[in-house]
């Protein structure tokens, strides 16, 4: 099967190396791409599932983050969603101990009700890493069957694609450079039959990857597919991306701060740190965008911030035809939760499983749409969480206060409140421990803890409570710190 991709960002050397690296020897791969329109440019911090990625690829850690002048994420901080003043992290992996059918925020909930005063992130070795500068590959807590670091990577988006461009080409995948000026479909079945380029040259194909951006070249320009727009939930739709001079001692997490009518990512680099701001420009106007940004950096500016226009949403149907849309032309969920690379991944392992019948996509098209709406579902609702739990003042936050929520969210928000639980669905990507920290972290507090909770007496809890925090600070006390472990096994290629 020939297959061609159209775009060489994130999303586009992506695909191509995992379908290289996977069936090189059965796919003909070609990607096309264009310096002259060049890639997107941001997209830098990523969640655990892409050591999964790098893993299959068979590329080694300390190489990748060496070769992308990576640094590596425990978590995500967000600062002043829950008000001003307030600041909570997403951190990854589990928290505390689970004791039966009651998870472990049970015991802190019951314990906290009888006067407890220590958060729940007391019991995160993630969250205690992280703050403390923290960071070794550690899979268990020493001496015990407790789970270790779970981490992820920040890395330069540039350098991540020239990567596993090189990575791509030495499995066989060829590149062409050039600008697709028009798309030829067949007259009869409407599917894709070839790219014509600028320059003349023909590319043609069996099947058809997308990765050329928002645009959606592919899926919307040429087969117009429908676009579902989710503004009336996520009103964010712009956005300004500045990097700044990186800092001595790097923090091994994202930062996530919100501000009057949006929020300010930090993304912590070996060579530079990445910023922006992500707001909605009902309420904030470009030039003032850029005044607050730029107010807000804590290191030198290089460069000036590239402005970005957004519509969050999803495209209807990611594969149409035989043309899969993969990275943004898949749709776009603001960058929060850093999840628009893990879709690249998780869209493209969802291709490999379903990879089509050369004559019959019908069945395996039905099936990825499903389970692609699902996914982005139920992560959109996620990202909304974080704006609905605020007790800001400002009309943008008044506004998603206010705002009527999809009935998943707002059921899963009433059965925490009720009962403290959090029920994850089949292949739902955000854990129920990372539900419990954003809505315990934006001010939800459960009407009541599970009985079992109740069932172990104080001395119990404090032994219990005593027995992890002892665990942990003696862990986090012999972790190597972070920019040490960088400087020793993984320091930058590209000090650019
Ligand atoms: C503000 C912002 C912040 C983000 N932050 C994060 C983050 O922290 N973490 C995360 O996981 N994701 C993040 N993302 C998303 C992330 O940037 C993208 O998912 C990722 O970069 C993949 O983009 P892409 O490859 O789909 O598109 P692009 O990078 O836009 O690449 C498109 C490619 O298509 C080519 N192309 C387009 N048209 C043509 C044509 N006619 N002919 C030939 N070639 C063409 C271009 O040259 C380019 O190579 C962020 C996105 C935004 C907007």
């Amino acid at each position: 099967m020939r297959i061609v991709i159209l775009g060489g960002g994130s999303s586009g050397w992506m695909s191509a190396s995992l379908l290289a690296r996977l069936m090189g020897n059965q796919l003909d791969i070609t990607l096309v791409e264009s310096e002259h329109i060049g890639t997107i440019g941001v997209g830098e911090a990523t969640i655990p599932p892409i050591t999964h990625f790098n893993k299959v690829l068979g590329i080694d850690e300390n190489t990748f983050i060496q070769k992308t002048n990576g640094t590596f994420k425990l978590g995500i901080e967000f600062v002043g969603w829950k008000d001003p003043t307030s600041s909570y992290m997403h951190a990854f992996g589990q928290i505390g101990k689970d004791m039966g059918l009651a998870p472990f925020h049970h015991n802190w909930l019951n314990a906290r009700s009888n006067g407890y005063k220590n958060d729940f992130w007391h019991f995160s070795l993630n969250y205690q890493a992280a703050k403390a500068g923290k960071f070794q590959p550690l899979p268990r807590i020493p001496n015990t069957r407790l789970p270790g670091i779970v981490h992820a990577y920040h890395f330069d988006a540039g350098l991540y694609a020239q990567y596993l461009q090189t990575l791509s080409t030495a499995w066989g995948v060829k590149r062409i450079e050039g600008e697709v000026e028009h798309v030829s479909l067949n007259k009869e079945n409407g599917e894709i039959t070839a790219l014509r380029l600028k320059s003349g040259q023909v590319v043609e194909g069996d099947f058809f990857i997308d990765c050329s951006g928002f645009k959606g070249v592919l899926i919307s320009e040429a087969l117009k597919t429908g676009y579902e727009d989710w503004r009336h939930w996520l009103p964010c739709d712009r956005a300004l991306a500045v990097p700044t001079e990186n800092t001595s001692d790097i923090p091994p997490y994202t930062q996530s701060i919100a501000h009057q009518a949006g929020w300010q990512w930090r993304i912590p680099l070996q060579h530079r740190t990445g910023n922006g701001l992500v707001y909605c420009s009902d309420y904030l106007d470009d030039n003032s965008a850029t005044e607050l940004l730029l107010g807000q950096l804590n290191t030198n500016v290089i460069g000036t911030p590239k402005p970005i226009k957004f519509v969050t949403g999803r495209r209807v149907k990611q594969w149409h035809k035989n043309c899969l849309a993969i990275g943004l032309s898949s749709g776009f969920l603001e960058p929060l939760e850093s999840t628009s690379l893990h879709l690249v991944q998780s869209g493209l392992v969802r291709f490999m499983k379903l990879l089509p019948n050369k004559s019959n996509y019908h069945a395996a098209e039905r099936e990825f749409n499903r389970q692609s709406e699902v996914e982005f579902t139920r992560i959109r609702d996620f990202i909304i969480l974080h704006y609905v739990l605020n007790n800001r003042n400002e009309p943008f936050w008044k506004r998603c206060r206010d705002m009527p929520i999809p009935d998943s969210l707002a059921h899963k928000i009433a059965l925490f409140k009720a009962t403290g639980q959090v029920f994850r669905e089949q292949d739902e990507l955000f854990t129920d421990v990372a539900w419990h920290q954003v809505m315990l972290g934006q001010g939800l507090m459960p009407e009541a803890c599970h009985p079992l909770a109740e069932a172990l007496s104080g001395s119990q809890t404090s032994d219990l409570f005593s027995s992890l925090e002892t665990l942990i600070n003696a862990t986090v006390a012999d972790m190597s710190e972070h920019t040490a472990y960088i400087q020793q096994y993984c320091r930058m290629d590209n000090p650019r």
